[in-house]
């Protein structure tokens, strides 16, 4: 099997679980304007833009030689159920002989999920599985704990020297065999953000944003403008609502513990969505109403084009955005989408923060 996923966020942890397992891995290019232009072309004009870029990253891994395909499923009333059996659809119609490997949360369809398992296993032991399993995990937790630390302090510093140490880290990661390389790794990565020099701000100037959405927009920077990068640039912190360790714990984990956190932010959404919707929608509201309690100055949702949950959660953002007089900015993401537009949106939405924590200082 020559294996290939989806890009999301950091592509390593996929490729790193299928090469330890012994599988021949396609690891595809970064989604660029090509993938994009590729996966618009071959989409239904309706689909949402995530299902497009994907398709694209398939299209280009596929000319790679890439000829299996594994990826996750979708719940709840959203089109992400049916991403795979849509893209295999259009994959074959176009002539490509590909095999599709659909990971669905496995208590939805224990069978299955074991089935697909044992076709990813191949001839390893369980226990090699297990370990593998393991390794990755611990290197998703690790990579998530160290970006986070990234996306804090890079809005202070005084060189440019954050983005380009964090590619370099990422590469340490991509080596890792075991778990213990993997401490190793986090220890030095610690190390070397907490020597980069950072420009003191005072603390009642600093400003937090916390980025909801849909998972695939608010995860992939290279189609949502690289949205962390730029408002750290601005010199605000930024922590998504997304993280793929977090994920895994609530969609693969069949343990409450691993579960707690996420459905504390399902519950503190659930005063404006009821119930689940599809997508993430309840979670980006839940999410935004935690950055809120959390202190955070402001929010920025990301949602892309035809998309219906976060159409959804976006008509409850202005009745959040009034009750708690609380800035809120949404961003459509699409082909279409212009950075000098998101910009000048981001800046003025940054200036309108500022103002408001300037109008507190002096009020108090
Ligand atoms: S959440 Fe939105 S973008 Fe994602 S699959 Fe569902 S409809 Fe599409």
């Amino acid at each position: 099997m020559k294996i290939t996923f989806p890009y999301m966020g950091s592509p390593y942890m996929y490729e790193k679980l299928f090469s330890l397992l012994g599988h021949e891995v396609i690891t595809p290019p970064r989604p660029s304007q090509r993938t994009i232009n590729y996966g618009v072309k071959y989409s239904p004009e309706f689909a949402c833009f995530p299902l497009k870029v994907i398709l694209g990253t398939y299209l280009e891994a596929l000319e790679l030689g890439a000829d299996t395909i594994v990826t996750s499923g979708g719940n709840g009333p959203c089109r992400a159920g049916y991403y795979g059996e849509a893209q295999k659809k259009i994959l074959q119609n176009m002539g490509y002989d590909v095999e599709f490997i659909i990971f669905d949360e496995p208590k939805r369809d224990w069978k299955t999920f074991l089935e697909n398992v044992k076709k990813i296993k191949g001839n390893n032991s369980w226990r090699q599985v297990i370990k593998t399993v393991k390794i990755v995990y611990d290197m998703a937790k690790s990579m998530d704990k160290v970006e986070k630390i990234v996306e804090t302090k890079r809005a202070y510093e005084c060189n440019k020297e954050f983005t380009k140490v964090w590619h370099e880290i990422t590469e340490e990661y991509r080596k890792i065999e075991s778990s213990e390389d993997v401490k190793r790794v986090e220890k030095k990565a610690i190390e070397r953000l907490n020597s980069i020099k950072i420009c003191e701000v005072p603390e009642e100037e600093k400003i937090k944003i916390g980025i909801v959405g849909e998972i695939y927009v608010v995860m992939e920077p290279s189609i949502n403008g690289n949205i962390e990068e730029v408002l750290n640039a601005y010199g605000a912190e930024v922590e998504r609502s997304h993280y793929i360790s977090e994920w895994i714990d609530f969609n693969l984990i069949p343990l409450p513990f691993y579960k707690e956190k996420e459905h504390q932010i399902l519950k503190k959404g659930e005063k404006y969505i009821e119930i689940i919707i599809g997508g993430h929608a309840k979670q980006s509201v839940g999410a935004i109403i935690d950055f809120m309690e959390r202190g955070f100055d402001g929010v920025i949702h990301l949602k892309p084009f035809g998309c219906l949950p976060e159409l959804v959660s976006q008509s409850v953002i202005d009745k959040i955005m009034r009750e708690y007089d609380y800035p809120i900015l949404s961003l459509s993401v699409d082909e279409q989408m212009a950075i000098a537009n998101v910009l000048t949106r981001i800046e003025a939405f940054l200036d309108v923060i500022k103002l408001k924590k300037h109008r507190k200082r002096i009020a108090r």
